[in-house]
């Protein structure tokens, strides 16, 4: 079995990436492009894109979504149909296993239908070759009967919107991303645009929480709404057990102690990455596949989840000879080594 495959069950404090039952997703899911908040220009250009289809009466152009988990694509792939007034249809490209599955999902759209499949870098070809014609023509190829007497029906479509997710751009074929009228790259957001999300979801989950402890919790969340959320609910827990009816600024600390969350936001996870890049590989490169070996995660958990946000944090660095720790990284860690390093320690704030 190869890292890629492999499966385990998430650590016992994970907090990403896998969208989980108990998330309560249904509730703090922004239904509108009003709700949703940040990625500012993404949503502008949107805005204008659903109006003009809008008042053409015609489809929205085929919508690409990339970025790392949790930042909202399939949150705004609902809203895109909330806005054109259509029908949201999801599916996720490993449930496409025959083409039966595609045949059966584009003949139930009515004209206009939103149909979302996520990671959709992991299409059959099969099933890809026949989203093209699809995509392009609203036809799709029928294949009935068996053998020497098989013959292929073309059966049309109305005409729909796909949106397409996912969290490895470079993995989705060239035809396929040439095929998407619209691209919209989801980046982490900003401290500003999480404190608004952490305020909108304790007011919904009807939790009181401070200004301050909803910043620190703002800084603490890797700029993923997801996992803002997430760490809301568990300091909700952690108040109620203390007697507290209000998410204090110090519930908030003592929680992120207990889960051990740095003042970067980096989990005990992200810690272990870098460390185990400078004490077994003396700083990298290392490749992906044996780090993710290392420390006992998929590869794509590796690349997906917690590369991104070390990346965007200044910690690590991918270079075409694998992974390396940067300067960064050493001071954070409190470790020596790296060079001319900043030093900020492994402070939790
Ligand atoms: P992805 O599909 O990128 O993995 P989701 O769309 O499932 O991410 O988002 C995860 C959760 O984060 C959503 O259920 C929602 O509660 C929250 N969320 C995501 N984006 C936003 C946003 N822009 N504003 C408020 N909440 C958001």
């Amino acid at each position: 079995m190869t890292s890629k495959e492999k499966k385990g069950p998430p650590p016992e404090q994970y907090l990403g990436p896998e969208k989980k039952p108990n998330d309560d997703d249904g509730t703090l899911r922004p239904q509108s492009l009003g709700e949703f908040l940040g990625q500012g220009t993404l949503k502008e250009n949107l805005a204008v894109f659903i109006a003009a289809a809008r008042k053409r009466g015609e489809s929205l152009d085929h919508l690409f979504l990339t970025g790392p988990p949790g930042l909202g694509k399939t949150t705004l792939a609902q809203i895109v149909a909330n806005e054109l007034g259509a029908k949201f249809v999801q599916t996720s490209a490993p449930a496409l296993d025959k083409p039966k599955d595609l045949i059966g999902l584009l003949t139930s759209l009515e004209q206009n239908d939103v149909f979302f499949i996520d990671e959709i870098h992991r299409l059959k070809p099969i099933i890809e070759e026949m989203l093209f014609i699809a995509m392009e023509d609203y036809k799709i190829d029928c294949v009935i009967g068996q053998g020497p007497g098989a013959r292929t029906l073309r059966l049309p479509l109305q005409s729909f919107t796909l949106v397409g997710a996912t969290t490895k751009a470079g993995n989705v074929s060239s035809p396929l991303v040439n095929r998407f009228g619209i691209t919209c790259r989801f980046s982490f957001y900003g401290t500003e645009d999480m404190e608004a999300i952490v305020r909108r979801s304790a007011g919904i989950l009807n939790i009181g929480i401070n200004a301050d402890a909803a910043a620190l919790l703002a800084r603490s969340a890797r700029g993923t709404p997801r996992v803002l959320n997430r760490l809301l609910r568990r300091m909700r827990d952690f108040a109620q057990v203390q007697g507290e009816a209000l998410i204090t600024r110090q519930v908030v600390e003592e929680g992120l102690r207990r889960l051990e969350i740095d003042g970067l936001g980096l989990e005990k996870y992200d810690r272990e990455i870098l460390r185990i890049i400078v004490e077994r590989y003396g700083g990298g490169p290392v490749g992906a596949e044996t780090l993710a070996i290392s420390i006992g995660e998929s590869s794509d958990t590796l690349e997906d989840y917690y590369e991104p946000y070390l990346i965007q944090a200044g910690l690590l660095q991918r270079t075409p000879r694998g992974r390396m720790v940067t300067p960064l990284a050493y001071g954070h860690l409190g470790l020596s080594g790296g060079g001319d390093r900043e030093t900020g320690r492994n402070s939790l704030f």
